[in-house]
C-alpha cells in the first residue's frame, strides 16, 4: 500500500513543481499544459512520468537540448517521501488531510527559498482549508486554535516590529495560520524548532561564506520543516521534554 501512495506523492509533487514555478509568475497552474521553459515545447505523455523521465532523458529537454533542473525530481521525491511518512504516521484515511496540508506547504517552503516571498494566495488557501478541516474533522480544540493563531502572529509581529522587518508579512500570517492548526501548546514546540533550525543553518551558511550577514534567510522552509517534525513526532517530542525537565 505504501508504494501506492508513494507513486501517487510522485505525481503529485510533478504538480506542485508546476505551482513553485507558476503561482509567483501569476500564472495559471491548469493552463498552458506543461512545457520546457527553454523552448515552449509542450511535454509528452512519456516526459510527465516523474522522476523516471528525469533520468532517461540525463537531466535534458528532447526538444532543445536546454538543462532540466534537478530540483524538479527532488521535490518529486520529496513529495513522495512526504506521503509516505505521513500514511505510515496516520494511516488510511486520516494521512490524506494532512498530505494536502503538506503540499501547501511545500510549496511555500521552495517558492519561500526561491523568492523571499510567501505569496498571500497560499496562505489564504491554508487558512481556508484549516478552518475546513477545524470544521469537519477538528484537530485541536477552537479555543486552542483561536490562542495559537493569536499567539504565533502577535509574537512574529512582535518580532517583525523589534528586527525592523527581519521577520516578513508572509511569515507573520504564516505562523498564525500554523498556530490554528496546531493549537497554541504545539505551536511553542513548532518555533522553537524553527528558529533552532533557522539558527543552527543560518549560522552555518555565514561560516561557509555562503551567504553574508545582510542577505537575509527566508524564514518560511524553517517553519514548514518545524511543522512535519511536530506533525509527525511533536508528541513524543514533548513527552521526552517533560520527562527530562523532570515535571
Ligand atoms: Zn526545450
Amino acid at each position: 500500500m505504501w508504494l501506492v501512495v508513494f507513486v501517487f506523492g510522485l505525481f503529485i509533487g510533478s504538480f506542485l513543481n508546476v505551482c513553485i514555478w507558476r503561482i509567483p509568475r501569476e500564472e495559471s497552474v491548469v493552463f498552458p499544459p506543461s512545457h520546457c521553459t527553454g523552448c515552449g515545447r509542450r511535454l509528452g505523455a512519456l516526459e510527465l512520468i516523474p522522476v523516471l523521465s528525469f533520468l532517461w532523458q540525463r537531466g535534458r529537454c528532447a526538444g532543445c537540448g536546454a538543462e532540466v533542473s534537478w530540483r524538479y525530481p527532488a521535490v518529486e521525491l520529496a513529495s513522495a517521501v512526504m506521503f509516505v511518512l505521513l500514511f505510515l504516521r496516520f494511516g488510511w484515511p486520516e494521512f490524506v488531510i494532512h498530505a494536502v496540508f503538506f503540499a501547501i506547504l511545500l510549496v511555500i517552503f521552495f517558492i519561500d527559498i526561491d523568492h523571499q516571498i510567501i505569496p498571500n494566495r497560499l496562505v489564504l488557501l491554508l487558512l481556508g482549508y484549516s478552518l475546513l478541516i477545524q470544521v469537519v474533522w477538528p484537530q485541536v480544540a477552537w479555543s486552542d486554535a483561536l490562542l495559537g493563531g493569536l499567539l504565533g502572529g502577535g509574537l512574529f509581529l512582535f518580532l517583525a516590529v523589534v528586527s525592523g522587518g527581519g521577520m516578513g508579512g508572509g511569515d507573520i500570517k504564516l505562523v498564525a495560520v500554523l498556530g490554528l492548526w496546531y493549537g497554541w501548546a504545539q505551536l511553542l514546540l513548532l518555533m522553537f524548532l524553527a528558529f533552532l533550525g533557522g539558527g543552527l543553518i543560518g549560522g552555518i551558511l555565514l561560516i561557509l561564506g555562503i551567504k553574508k550577514r545582510k542577505d537575509g534567510i527566508p524564514f518560511g522552509p524553517f517553519l514548514v520543516l518545524a511543522a512535519f517534525v511536530v506533525t509527525m513526532w511533536g508528541r513524543q517530542l514533548l513527552e521526552w521534554y517533560l520527562r527530562i525537565s523532570g515535571l
